[in-house]
Parts: structure tokens; sequence; C-alpha cells
């Protein structure tokens, strides 16, 4: 059984690279998405060493599945010639927090059952702080059938930094100078302002951010579904990427 969980600098910063790429202060807070993907690691005991995290695909704004596994034997390859295997996989919630939604444990507990030590992580990169990574991790109890029965494990991240600093370096990398706690600042005065039934005044350094809650719940479910044309690629920074191809929603 799996306690802890050991993130590696570079991990941690492909997670948050890709996460952010989806939902960042800059884009319209109805435009986030979650994105997903594979973890690559190795078992020591009761505790997994994440190496690298292979970005997958991006689903809706609340919504995102492993919509094609064919891509695994693919990544266990690759990853055995650097003596690791897949430990698990990853998905983001922007901005509503760490917890493993009925789908997530129905997936967490497909992978499971194909590898008994395989973990989900979870990635908020909103709820970043000095003692919060913005990434849990869990697995789920598989004697349970019913029930959302799933623990957490405890996460342990390999940067010197503290995290809210990685979190400004990555974003200013994307040339992002605006923050989160802007963003859900002005999110909680437009919903002050919808309870008043009129309309917020528009920030003007939120160009693009203003939203409703209304608005939000309104955004409907899509699930999209994806084909892989290629199979592995590295991109610009090095980072071993599954190339995918968007086929259509619905
Ligand atoms: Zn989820």
């Amino acid at each position: 059984m799996i306690r802890s969980v050991n993130i590696t600098k570079d991990a941690y910063y492909q997670m948050l690279r890709y996460v952010l790429k989806y939902a960042n202060p800059d884009k319209a807070y109805r435009q986030w998405r979650e994105v997903i993907g594979w973890l690559i690691g190795k078992v020591n005991g009761d505790s997994i060493t994440v190496l690298q995290a292979i970005p997958m695909t991006s689903g809706s704004s609340i919504f995102v599945q492993i919509a094609d596994y064919t891509i695994l034997p693919k990544i266990a390859e690759e990853a055995e010639k650097h003596g690791a295997i897949i430990v698990g996989w990853f998905h983001s919630h922007p901005s509503f927090g760490f917890f493993l939604s009925g789908i997530d444990i129905r997936t967490q507990r497909y992978q499971q059952s194909l590898f008994e030590n395989a973990i989900a992580l979870v990635c908020d990169p909103t709820k970043v702080s000095e003692t919060e990574p913005g990434i849990h991790g869990y697995q789920v109890n598989m004697e349970q059938t019913l029930g959302n029965d799933y623990r957490e494990l405890t996460v342990h991240v390999s940067i010197d930094e503290p995290y809210p600093k990685v979190l400004k370096t990555l974003l200013l990398e994307a040339g992002i100078t605006r923050s989160f706690a802007e963003v859900i600042a002005y999110e909680e005065l437009a919903g002050l302002f919808a309870l008043e039934g009129i309309a917020p005044p528009i920030s003007p350094s939120l160009k693009g951010a203003s939203l409703l809650p209304a608005e939000r719940e309104a955004v409907p479910e899509i699930i999209a579904s994806y084909i892989i044309r290629d199979s592995l690629e590295y991109n610009k920074e090095g980072y071993l990427q599954v190339k995918i191809s968007n086929v259509g929603e619905g």
C-alpha cells in the first residue's frame, strides 16, 4: 500500500506548466480547462517517486477523462528505457480544490486494477501557497465497491524554492504577470454584485476575466473525444509528450 509520494522538481514543473497552459489568470475564468496526463516514476516500498509527468489531453472546464488507453504500452516502453514505470496519472481541478470525483474514483479504481500501486495526483494551481504545493495524491480502497472511499497520500515536492515563487516563475515564463488572487477576488466581487442583481464593474486589469457565477454554472459539460495520431514526441522543452488531435466534441 502506497503512503507517500515524492515529486521531483522536473515532474512538478511539468505538471504545473501544463495545468497553467489551460487555466491561468490571463484566461477568462469560463475558458479554464482541466488537463490530464500520465506519471512516470519508481516504487520504493510504500513510497512512489514521480520522475516525469506526461501531458495527455485537456477537457472541459469541469470535466476531463482518459479517452484512450492505447498509448500506454508506448509510454511504458519509453519509461522502461530509463528504468522507470507508469506509476499513475494526474489531472487538474482549476479553482475547485483537492478531492476525487465519482469519475475520478472509477478511473483510479481501474488504474489500481491494472497496477496496485497506481496513484492519482490532483492539481489546483489557484491553491498554491507557502505551505501548499497545489498537488495532492490519492489511492482508492479496492475492497470498498460502494461510496467515495479513497485516502490521501503524503506529498513531498523536492524543490528548494517556495511554491508561490515557482508558480510566479512559470506564469512569467508564459508572459503572465497577473496573479490568481486578483482573478478570484474579482470573481467574488462579481458574485456579490450578482446577488444585488446588477452588473459588476469591469476591472481594467482583468480584461476577459469578468464572469458572473451564474454564467459559470451554465457552461455545458463537454466530453472531448480524441485520437492519437502519432505516438510520442519531445516538445521544445525536451519533455516527452503524447501527440493528440482533437477530432470533435460530443
Ligand atoms: Zn477530477
